[in-house]
């Protein structure tokens, strides 16, 4: 693995300045409002419309600089340390539109980065850092979720092609598959080994023969994810990332990243759905516009008891992310990042299950309705809590990787 750029170096006066100057462009480049009502969470995006508003924001901040900003320049980074960060404070700080390209940013940026070959390091990042090139990740099966390595899509030599191969395999729960001209790619090569008989390759799906991608519609009646099916793919040797048989090592990498564990800092930031934000103060101006027994709701004492505890979750969590980037006061690496996801993704479900309990009634009316509260983003928020707890890895497998891996203790 080479080295990752150091996203923990201390505060240096470049860094202030960059800061002072992310500030500054936010504030005189805000997008317009968006034509559309944009997804709450990048990977929910679902119409072409979001898609083009959001894509041309993404270009917008990483011509600015703003993203892949600790990636070096022959990738098309901005060649610093410790300045991404930076930026996504500054982004969220101004409350701007999230970065679409997720996948592409969290997860396939940075395994790219450490295992790729030179000249498809050169060719890939790009692409991905200025958001023109959409990602997907193809790891989940219908059989394989937790058990990642019991994929079984494979690769098996391509007689008209030597030295390459075809795919064959389907891949589920594929967020933004349906935009995507990439995905990276867990395979099996060998049937022999459970973990060293899998490879790990970046394959392109928009156009690409013998690749099927079919919407599936959430509970929240939007379609934000796909199966993907493989037939007879052609699939090159040289879009393989890292060696035949590695691909577990470097679907850790993946995983690492998508944790929010990684060494490199995620390029990401803003916020999703306009004039909601799914927090305490989101919830703080819910109870405001909301009435209990003819009062507003804040005056109720359950209400207000209910909101003190989700605050002093929700700042607990900002404190543990502020302690996660100081270097001194990090015991192990993954602790706080692996806690922050857990926790984070369970505070969401708690903070909307308590805006549909201060809605009452009303949290049956849907975005689609005029009266709905909160244009009816609360109810969906619910809805897709339950996600934010299952993607990137359950919460009980978010626990059973702090017990292991991180507490030592022994497995069940
Ligand atoms: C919103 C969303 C977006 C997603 N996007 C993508 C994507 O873009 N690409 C992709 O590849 N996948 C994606 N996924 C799939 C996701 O990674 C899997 O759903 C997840 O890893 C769980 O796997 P599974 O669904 O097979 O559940 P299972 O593994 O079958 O688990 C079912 C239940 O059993 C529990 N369980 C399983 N094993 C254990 C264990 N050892 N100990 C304790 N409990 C256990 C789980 O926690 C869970 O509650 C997405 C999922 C969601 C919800």
């Amino acid at each position: 693995m080479t080295t990752a750029p150091d996203a923990q170096a201390e505060p240096r006066r470049e860094q202030e300045e960059f800061r002072t100057y992310c500030r500054a462009w936010l504030h005189d480049n805000r997008p317009p409002p968006a034509p559309v009502r944009l997804p709450q969470h990048p990977i929910e995006t679902m119409t072409r419309a979001q898609l083009d508003y959001l894509q041309a924001w993404q270009k917008r901040c990483y011509d600015a600089g703003l993203v892949g900003a600790d990636y070096p320049k022959e990738y098309g980074g901005g060649g610093n340390k410790g300045f991404q960060r930076i930026a996504n404070e500054e982004m969220n700080r101004a409350r701007t539109p999230f970065l679409v390209n997720m996948i592409g940013l969290g997860m396939a940026a940075p395994t790219i980065y450490h295992h790729a070959q030179e000249e498809l390091k050169r060719e890939l990042l790009p692409g991905i850092l200025s958001g023109e090139q959409i990602w997907c990740q193809g790891f989940s099966e219908p059989g394989s979720g937790s058990d990642l390595a019991s994929v079984q899509a494979s690769l098996t030599p391509d007689a008209a092609s030597p030295g390459d191969f075809l795919l064959n395999g389907h891949k589920v729960w594929t967020s933004l598959a349906h935009f995507a001209q990439w995905m990276i790619l867990l395979v099996r090569t060998s049937r022999e080994h459970k973990h060293k008989g899998l490879s790990y390759y970046v394959v392109p799906v928009e156009g690409h023969r013998g690749v099927t991608v079919r919407p599936l519609i959430k509970m929240t009646g939007e379609a934000g994810f796909n199966e993907v099916l493989f037939e007879d793919t052609p699939v090159k040797e040289a879009w393989r990332l890292g060696k035949t048989g590695e691909g577990w090592n470097v679907a850790m990498t993946t995983l690492l990243h998508e944790r929010g564990a990684g060494p490199l800092v995620t390029p990401a930031g803003g916020v999703g759905s306009e004039g909601l934000a799914h927090n305490v103060r989101g919830l703080i101006a819910l109870a405001k516009t909301q009435r209990r027994n003819g009062r507003p709701a804040t005056e109720d004492p359950q209400v207000r008891a209910r909101i003190a505890a989700l605050a002093i979750r929700e700042r607990g969590l900002a404190e543990n992310g502020k302690r996660a980037r100081s270097g001194t006061l990090v015991d192990h690496p993954m602790r706080l990042p692996l806690q922050v996801k857990l926790a984070g993704t369970e505070l969401l479900q708690d903070l909307a299950a308590a805006a549909l309990e201060i809605e009452g009634p009303a949290a049956s009316l849907y975005l689609s309705d005029e009266r709905a509260p909160a244009e009816g983003q609360w109810p969906l928020a619910y809805m897709n809590s339950f996600g934010a707890t299952i993607a990137a890895g359950t919460s009980e497998i978010q626990r059973n990787i702090l017990g292991e891996r991180v507490l030592g203790l022994p497995k069940s």
